[in-house]
C-alpha cells in the first residue's frame, strides 16, 4: 500500500485529504506543524508528500527544499494563494505539482495517482538500466554477465579491470582520485598500492579506447584523478 504524508495545519483540510486518499486505497499520516512534518518526511519512508505552504514553525517552501535535497519522491504543494504558484514554480524548490485551495478532492486524488505512477516508471527505468548494463557511445558493459563489448566486439577483462571500469562508468563526469579508486576496488587491507590503479587504467584504455593516448572515455584530470565521460 502506498503511503502518503500529509503536512497541513488546517485539520479539516488534512482530514478531507486523508479521507479521499484512504477510500482510494492509500495509507496516510497527518502532521499539523512544519517542523514535525519535515522531521517525519526525512526520517520515515513515504511514497508521496502533500505539503501545505503556510505552516506554523517552518513553511512549506523550506520543507520542500530540505526534503528534495535528500529524497526524490513526488511532492505536491498545496497553497491557499494563487500568487504563490509563481513562487513554487520560480524558486526551483523541486516540487512536482501544486494544488490551489479550495481544490476538488477528486482532482487531488488524480494528481496523486499520476505522480505516483510517473515516479514508479522512472525508478523502474533506472533499475532496469542498472541491472542490464551501461551503454555509452559504442561501449557496452553488461553487469550481470560481467562482459564488455567495444563496437559489438567482446573484449576480455580481468576482474579488477572490470570493477574499475564499471565503477567509473556508473558515475559519469565525476572525478575519482587514485586513492579513492584503490580503496573502493582493492580495499585497505590489500597488498598492492595506488600505482596499481594507474596500471589498470592504462590496460582498460588499451582495450576500450580508439586512441589510448588520447582517451575519450576515461579522462585524466591532472592532480585529481580520473573521470568517465
Ligand atoms: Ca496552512
Amino acid at each position: 500500500m502506498k503511503k502518503i504524508l500529509i503536512i497541513e495545519d488546517e485539520k479539516s483540510i488534512a482530514e478531507l485529504e486523508r479521507d479521499y486518499l484512504e477510500i482510494n486505497g492509500f495509507s496516510t499520516d497527518i502532521v499539523l506543524t512544519g517542523d514535525l512534518g519535515m522531521q517525519r518526511a526525512l526520517t520515515q519512508d513515504y511514497d508521496l508528500i502533500l505539503l501545505d505552504v503556510m505552516l506554523p514553525n517552518i513553511d512549506g517552501f523550506e520543507i520542500c527544499k530540505k526534503i528534495r535535497s535528500v529524497k526524490d519522491i513526488p511532492i505536491i504543494m498545496v497553497t491557499a494563494k494563487k500568487e504563490e504558484i509563481d513562487k513554487i514554480r520560480g524558486l526551483g524548490l523541486g516540487a512536482d505539482d501544486y494544488l490551489v485551495k479550495p481544490f476538488s478532492p477528486n482532482e487531488m486524488v488524480a494528481r496523486v495517482k499520476a505522480h505516483l505512477s510517473r515516479y514508479e516508471r522512472l525508478s523502474m527505468k533506472q533499475n532496469t538500466n542498472e541491472s542490464q548494463g551501461i551503454y555509452i557511445r559504442g561501449l557496452f558493459i553488461d553487469r550481470s554477465s560481467r562482459r564488455v563489448f567495444v563496437n559489438n566486439q567482446e573484449v576480455t577483462f580481468t576482474t579488477k579491470e572490470f570493477d574499475v571500469l564499471t565503477f567509473l562508468a556508473s558515475s559519469p563526469n565525476q572525478v575519482f582520485s587514485k586513492d579513492h579508486l584503490f580503496e573502493r576496488i582493492w580495499g585497505y587491507d590489500s597488498n598492492g598500492d595506488v600505482s596499481t590503479v594507474t596500471v589498470h587504467i592504462r590496460k582498460i584504455r588499451e582495450k576500450i579506447e580508439h586512441d589510448p593516448s588520447n582517451p575519450e572515455y576515461i579522462e585524466t584530470v591532472w592532480g585529481s584523478g580520473y573521470r568517465f565521460r
